[in-house]
Formats: structure tokens, C-alpha cells, sequence
């Protein structure tokens, strides 16, 4: 069902409630990465340009007792948006209460306002990440309608997302929109051939992922260390790789559930040590005992080259190798530069090390969509209802 966006809401005069993501690592009170404020800009921008007046509520870190709160306020996070905005950001350092209700009625249209970190309600009672239901009352009676811009926090229920949704008219910010499109267009509504590409480290975290891609995708291509997983379940050699013993049977029905559509590597990038300070070898099939697989070998990223070729749509979720080390890098590159060549492609990366691996290696301009939300985009590949996208208003 299509949701309406920030685009579809009359702003001008209007109280607007935003949930953004300003979830900014901080170190000594000083943001130390300001991408996710940047990010939400546009949306802010918006909403200012249209005469509305801008709320923002988000959460910052994890917040479970009194002692949490400290160095967790968005106080540093509302004066970098002003700089950002190039204008004033009224700062309101409680997340109730008379001054907020104050601050509030003295806005002017085209304002902006930063509540206080939304989990300092979670001290008393995990209001904010138990969807308190008078607390989602609360907040949304602070204003006219609502925009959810978070993707990131869309896969939970919390009382600055659904609460607040469920109270009042909502749409989807700019950022939200685009995971929508891109995520939801590529796995419900894909342009064929649809390429699934799965790697990362463990076959149990991807469970989900890889059986709704089974369903979804006309290949799928396996890399990462889940791989070998699938080797022990084919009988193939897999040295001292990584394998989840209690999950070869699954591997099994998986295999047999995917058929021909499941293609895995043909070779490996080995070592003798989860080291980058030894020497590596590439073997065919099976992993000779002492050595595991690290990375897929050349063999395979030129086999997956070729089943990605002509795809229309590609949507990627963990890395092909151990990344973060030079030797078992060359994987995820070779994929990269695939995925970057082809034409017309629909391209989306979903997942936090996935994503992390494209930026680094320098092709973060060569996918159509990278996704923000790690947890988020991941449940949404596994074709779960995100509770933050559902408590949107259709349109
Ligand atoms: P994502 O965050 O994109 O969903 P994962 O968290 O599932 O991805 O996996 C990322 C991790 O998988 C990386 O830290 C990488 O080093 C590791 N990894 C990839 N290939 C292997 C392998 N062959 N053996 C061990 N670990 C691997
Ligand atoms: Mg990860």
C-alpha cells in the first residue's frame, strides 16, 4: 500500500511532529560524525519552506537508568542543525512538561525545535520503547501532524514513531520514502532478472533474508562466511571455516527449497590464521584441513559477474569476504565493480556491514540506494511489516 509522503500534507501554519534519525555517535559531547543530521535536512528544509513549524523528536544511544543520561542529550545535536540550517534551533532539554508545551506555542511558522532524547522516557518505565500509549497521546497533542523520517528505528514499535502515528494524520519524510521505494520496490516489485547477492558472517542471522529471497529473487548468489555452512551440507571440504554446526540441516532444505537458483562460490581465498599477516591461498571447492575460507576466490567473482550480468535489479546484503582485511577484500570489490558496470540496474544495498563495506571501498556512488537502517532494512528484506512504515497514513 503506497504511503503518503511529507509531499502529500498541507504544512503551512502547521505544528509538524518529525521523528528523525539523529542517533550521532558523540565522544566528549562533541559530534564526531554528522551524516545522519546532514541527512535529515532535506526533509527539515521542507517542512520550514512550506511555513510549518518543525518539532524533532529522536533518541540518542541507549538511555536505562539515570546514570545513562549522561552525555546523551540532543543539546549538542540542536545547535549543529542550526549551524546546518544556518538559522536559530530552539532546544527544549525535557521530553514533557510546561516549557515544552511553551516552547511549542511561541513557535512561529518556519521554526525549529529539538526535543530531549525520546529514551530519557524509557527511565521510569520503558515508555518510549514500550509504545506507552499515553505517552504516544502526549507527544502527538503537541501537534498538528506527523512526519516519520527514522527508516532506521521503522522495525521497532515506539511511542516517538507508532505512538505518535496512530494519534494523528502521518506521512513519510524524504528519507523514509526513499527506503520504501527502493527496498520495498526491489523485493515486491522488482524489474526481472532480480539478483539477490548474500554473504556476511553467519547463515543464522540471514535465515529469514534468505528464505524470502528464495520466493523473490530469480538468483541468488552466496558469499561471506555462510558459505561454508552450505559446503558442510553439500559434503564439501570446509577446513576450519566458520560453520554453524546446528544449522547444516537448514542449509540442506534451503538448497533444496532455492534449486537452481541458488549459486554458491567455486572457490576460496584461504589462510591458515583469521589473520591478514599470513600468506593466502586460493583453492578450488573444497577448503584443505588447517585453512579456512575468508574470502570467495577469483573464480567466483567472475562467476558472478556473468549471473549478474543483465540483471535489472540487484539487492546485496553482506559482504563476500572479511573486508576489513586487505587480503579477503577482493571479493566484496569484485562485486562492487559488477554491480557498478551494469546498465539500467536497479541497485540496493541493505544491511550496516554491507553498507559500511560499499562506502569504504569507495562505491558509494555506484549503487542506486544504500540502505541507513541496518536492523530496519534487513527485516525488511526478510519481507516483515516494518511497525514504523505500517503506522503511516496511506494515501
Ligand atoms: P551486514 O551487517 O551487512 O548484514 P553481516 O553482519 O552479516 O553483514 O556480516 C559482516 C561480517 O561478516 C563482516 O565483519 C565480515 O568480516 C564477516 N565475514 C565475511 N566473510 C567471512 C568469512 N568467510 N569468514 C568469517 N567472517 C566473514
Ligand atoms: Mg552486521
Amino acid at each position: 500500500m503506497a504511503k503518503k509522503t511529507v509531499r502529500d500534507l498541507d504544512l503551512q501554519g502547521q505544528k509538524v511532529l518529525v521523528r528523525v534519525d539523529f542517533n550521532v555517535p558523540l565522544k566528549d559531547g562533541v559530534i564526531t560524525n554528522d551524516n545522519r543530521i546532514v541527512a535529515a535536512l532535506p526533509t527539515i528544509n521542507y517542512i520550514i519552506e512550506q511555513g510549518g513549524k518543525a518539532i524533532l523528536f529522536s533518541h540518542l544511544g541507549r538511555v536505562k537508568t539515570e546514570e545513562d543520561k549522561d552525555g546523551k542529550s540532543l543539546a549538542p545535536v540542536a545547535e549543529r542543525l542550526s549551524e546546518l540550517l544556518k538559522k536559530p534551533v530552539t532546544f527544549v532539554p525535557e521530553t514533557r512538561g510546561k516549557e515544552l508545551e511553551n516552547a511549542i506555542a511561541n513557535m512561529k511558522d518556519g521554526d525549529v525545535l529539538v526535543v530531549e532524547n525520546t529514551r530519557f522516557e524509557d527511565i521510569d518505565g520503558k515508555k518510549e520503547s514500550g509504545n506507552d500509549s499515553e505517552l504516544g497521546k502526549y507527544w502527538a497533542s503537541l501537534g498538528d501532524v506527523f512526519v516519520n523520517d527514522a527508516f532506521g528505528t521503522a522495525h521497532r514499535a515506539h511511542a516517538s514513531n507508532v505512538g505518535i502515528a496512530s494519534n494523528l494524520p502521518s506521512a513519510a519524510g524524504f528519507l523514509m520514502e526513499k527506503e520504501i521505494k527502493f527496498i520495498g520496490g526491489a523485493v515486491d516489485e522488482p524489474k526481472r532478472p532480480f539478483v539477490a547477492i548474500l554473504g556476511g558472517a553467519k547463515v543464522s542471522d540471514k535465515i529469514g533474508v534468505i528464505e524470502n529471497l528464495i520466493k523473490k529473487a530469480d538468483k541468488i548468489l552466496i558469499g561471506g562466511g555462510m558459505t561454508y555452512t552450505f559446503y558442510a551440507a553439500k559434503g564439501i571440504g570446509i577446513g576450519k571455516s566458520l560453520v554453524e554446526s546446528d544449522k547444516i540441516d537448514l542449509a540442506k532444505s534451503l538448497i533444496e527449497k532455492a534449486g537452481d537458483k541458488l549459486i554458491l562460490p567455486v572457490d576460496s581465498v584461504c589462510a591458515a590464521e583469521f589473520s591478514n599477516d599470513v600468506p593466502t591461498e586460493v583453492h578450488e571447492g573444497a577448503v584443505p584441513e588447517g585453512f579456512m575460507g575468508l574470502d570467495i576466490g577469483p573464480a567466483t567473482i567472475d562467476l558472478f559477474t556473468k549471473e549478474l550480468d543483465g540483471a535489472k535489479t540487484v539487492v546485496w546484503n553482506g559482504p563476500m569476504g572479511v573486508f576489513e582485511m586487505s587480503n579477503f577484500a577482493n571479493g566484496t570489490i569484485g562485486v562492487c565493480e559488477a554491480i557498478a558496470n551494469l546498465e539500467n540496474a536497479t541497485t540496493v544495498i541493505g544491511g550496516g556491514d554491507s553498507a559500511a563495506a560499499a562506502i569504504q571501498l569507495g562505491f558509494a556512488d555506484k549503487f542506486t540506494h544504500i540502505s541507513t537502517g541496518g536492523g530496519a532494512s534487513l527485516e525488511y528484506l526478510e519481507g516483515k511489516v516494518l511497525p514504523g512504515v505500517a503506522s503511516i497514513s496511506d494515501k
